[in-house]
């Protein structure tokens, strides 16, 4: 059955994964559930850096598998890095079924502010679409508002919002895959509302769509 699985990464907010369940399954159309069974990160600890390697992480939940045409994402509130990176805040492979999305510096908490509740939902869900957004094939994408660009600070995140009326942009190209065979299909430049591209992975929504159904 088409599905999107959460799957808690060591202790997370029950009520938050809940709720970035349910914005899931509205965004993408499809049930949305979080799995019981939780998945400890201990494993991926690293000492010198006092983080957790995320690949290690995505590699376990994808050996654990995962049913035909689900995706599976893995929400943790531990400090998440690769070797090559100071932190990440989430990591996916191209159409690999797999995602891995860290809590831990979405909060406002973590840059010395008072907890924002609201604000870490949104930049979850954001990170959670971008990083599910891979899994569909989506590359990144050059435009700083888009949610499939590639962000390393808060304030990238941040700025992936609705403020901006009307954009121009290309559905397809830049965002899909490279061809394997057949062209691509073309699409006219179109006007789309900022707040539809990011709370819909951006305006190629129906090749996501498509994958999936
Ligand atoms: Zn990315």
């Amino acid at each position: 059955m088409k599905r999107i699985y959460l799957v808690p990464v060591g202790e997370v907010d029950p009520g938050l994964l809940e709720r970035l369940a349910a914005e899931l399954a509205q965004r993408f159309d499809v049930p949305c559930c979080v799995r019981p069974t939780p998945l400890s990160p201990e494993f991926a600890f690293e000492s010198t850096r006092n983080q957790f390697l995320s690949t290690a992480i995505l590699a376990e939940l994808y050996d654990r598998g995962s049913p035909a045409n689900t995706r599976v994402l893995g929400v943790t509130a531990v400090d998440l890095y690769i070797p090559v990176l100071t932190f990440v805040f989430g990591e996916a492979q191209v159409n690999n079924p797999c995602a891995l999305v860290s809590l831990h510096r979405l909060r406002e908490e973590f840059y010395g502010m008072p907890p924002n509740p609201e604000l870490l939902q949104q930049r979850l869900l954001k990170e959670a679409v971008h990083e599910l957004g891979h899994t569909f094939g989506l590359l990144h994408c050059p435009d700083y508002r888009c949610v499939m660009t590639s962000s390393h600070s808060v304030e990238r995140l941040d700025v992936k919002t609705r403020k901006s009326p009307l954009h121009s942009v290309e559905p397809y190209p830049q965002h899909r895959s490279p061809p394997s065979g057949a062209g691509l299909p073309t699409a006219p430049v179109v006007k789309v509302n900022l707040e539809q591209i990011w709370l819909m992975a951006f305006c190629q929504m129906p090749l996501v769509l498509d994958t999936l159904r």
